[in-house]
C-alpha cells in the first residue's frame, strides 16, 4: 500500500507535515520543545529545524537573489541560552553551520531579513549583519533581544511580547509601530532616528541613548521605570506628540520633558511637564521619609512639596490658592476677632471688607503671634497665586 505524505497546511508550503502535527517543522508550534540545558542546539528536533530553515534560504535565494529574505510564518524555537556565537567577528567565515548560514558564510542577512507573522519564543538576534530587519506582526512568547549588531534599519510591529531588549548598536534607524510591549528595555543606542507610532509600553526602561531625530505619537507609557542619559541632538527635529504617561518612580522623564518644552518655548506643555515632575518628586519624598539619614532633610521637602501642590498644584490652579487666601482670611477673622459664626454670616459683618482689611496691619497695638502666622501664611499663598497666574500667561 502505498504511504500518503501528508503536506504542510501553510499556504504555499511542500514540506511534509512534522511530529504528529498537521504543519512541518518550519510552520509547527514549538511548545513541547525542550528547553533543558545542551539540549538546544544540538537536540535532534533543534537540527532538523535549522537545517531544513537553512534549505529554505537557499531555495529562497536561488529564486529571489541573495540581498533580500523573507520569512512567513515561521515558528522559531526557543535557542538562545545556551549557544554563544564562536567569535566576536560579524565578518570572520563561519567553520560551522550556524542557526541561519552554512559553514564558510558569515552572519549576515545582506540587504534585508523581513519575519512576517512569524512566532517566536526567547530569541536573540545576536552578532549579526543586516541593512533592515523587519518584524512584521510576529508574536514573542517570552523575550526578544536584538543586541550587538549591525544594523541600519530595524522596524517593528509586535502583536504580543514578553520582554523586548535592545541594546548595543550604532547609527540605528528604530520604527516602532502599532506594538503592544509589556516590558521593554532600550539601552546604549546612537539612533539616527527613533519614531514609537501608536503603540503601548506596559513598561518601559530608557538609557543611554543619544537621537539624532525622531518621534513619539500616540503613545502610552504606564509604567517608566528607569531614563536616563538621554540626549537628544536637536530638539527642533524631535516631536513629542499624544503621549500618555500613567506612572514613573522617576521624575527624570518629565524633567526632561519640561525642559524640552521649555526650549521649544511651548510653556503650557512645559508646565505639565513641571507637574508631573513634582508630584513623582512628592511621592519618592512621601515614600522615604523614614529613611534614617535624611529624615529631617525629607520632611521639610515634604512640607515645602506637599505646601506648593496644596496651594496651586504645583503651579496648575491659581483657583486653588484664591479659595484658599480666602479660606486663612476668614479663619483669621473668627480667631482674632471672636466673632460668633451666625454672626459672621448674617449680613451685619461685612466680612468680605473685613477680610480686605486684613491684607493690612490696622491694629498694630493688638498685632499678636496668631496675626503673625496667618500674614505669613497669606502671604505664601499670595505669592503662589502670582507665580500661578504668572504660569499661566506666559505664552
Ligand atoms: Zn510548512
Amino acid at each position: 500500500m502505498k504511504k500518503i505524505i501528508k503536506k504542510c497546511t501553510h499556504q504555499d508550503c511542500n514540506l511534509k507535515t512534522y511530529n504528529h502535527q498537521n504543519k512541518c517543522i518550519l510552520h509547527c508550534y514549538k511548545n513541547g520543545w525542550t528547553t533543558e540545558p545542551k539540549a538546544v542546539y544540538e537536540n535532534i528536533d533543534y537540527n532538523i529545524f535549522w537545517n531544513e530553515l537553512r534549505k529554505f534560504i537557499d531555495y529562497f535565494h536561488t529564486n529571489n537573489g541573495n540581498d533580500i529574505l523573507i520569512f512567513e510564518g515561521i515558528v522559531f524555537p526557543e535557542f538562545t541560552k545556551y549557544n554563544k556565537p564562536l567569535t566576536s567577528n560579524i565578518d570572520e567565515p563561519l567553520t560551522n553551520d550556524y542557526y541561519f548560514w552554512k559553514k564558510g558564510e558569515t552572519r549576515s542577512f545582506k540587504k534585508m531579513a523581513h519575519f512576517k507573522n512569524c512566532i517566536f519564543y526567547n530569541f536573540d538576534f545576536n552578532l549579526m549583519k543586516c541593512e533592515s530587519l523587519i518584524l512584521d506582526n510576529i508574536e514573542v512568547k517570552g523575550t526578544l533581544s536584538i543586541s550587538n549588531c549591525d544594523i541600519e534599519y530595524l522596524s517593528i510591529n509586535i502583536k504580543v511580547i514578553e520582554t523586548l531588549k535592545i541594546e548595543t548598536l550604532k547609527n540605528l534607524e528604530l520604527n516602532i509601530y502599532n506594538s503592544n510591549i509589556n516590558c521593554s528595555i532600550f539601552n546604549n543606542i546612537s539612533l539616527k532616528s527613533i519614531k514609537f507610532l501608536n503603540s503601548t509600553f506596559n513598561k518601559i526602561k530608557l538609557t543611554n541613548l543619544v537621537i539624532e531625530k525622531g518621534i513619539f505619537e500616540n503613545i502610552n507609557f504606564n509604567y517608566i521605570e528607569k531614563y536616563s542619559n538621554i540626549k537628544i541632538e536637536d530638539i527642533n527635529k524631535f516631536q513629542y506628540l499624544s503621549v500618555y504617561t500613567k506612572k514613573t518612580n522617576d521624575r527624570e522623564y518629565f524633567r526632561f520633558f519640561k525642559n524640552y518644552f521649555f526650549d521649544k518655548r511651548d510653556y503650557i506643555e512645559a508646565n505639565k511637564m513641571y507637574k508631573r515632575e513634582m508630584d513623582t518628586y512628592l511621592k519618592i519624598t512621601f515614600n522615604e521619609l523614614m529613611k534614617p539619614q535624611n529624615i529631617f532633610e525629607n520632611f521639610q521637602n515634604l512640607i515645602i512639596l506637599g505646601f506648593g501642590k496644596i496651594s496651586s498644584n504645583f503651579g496648575q490652579s491659581w483657583f486653588h490658592s484664591l479659595i484658599l487666601i480666602i479660606i486663612v482670611l476668614f479663619f483669621n477673622i473668627y480667631y482674632t476677632s471672636k466673632l460668633k459664626l451666625s454672626y459672621l454670616f448674617s449680613g451685619y459683618a461685612n466680612l468680605w471688607d473685613k477680610m480686605a482689611q486684613l491684607f493690612y496691619i490696622k491694629d498694630i497695638e493688638n498685632f499678636g503671634m496668631i496675626d503673625l502666622l496667618f500674614k505669613v501664611l497669606i502671604a505664601l499663598l499670595v505669592y503662589q497665586l502670582t507665580i500661578t497666574l504668572k504660569r499661566k500667561t506666559r505664552f
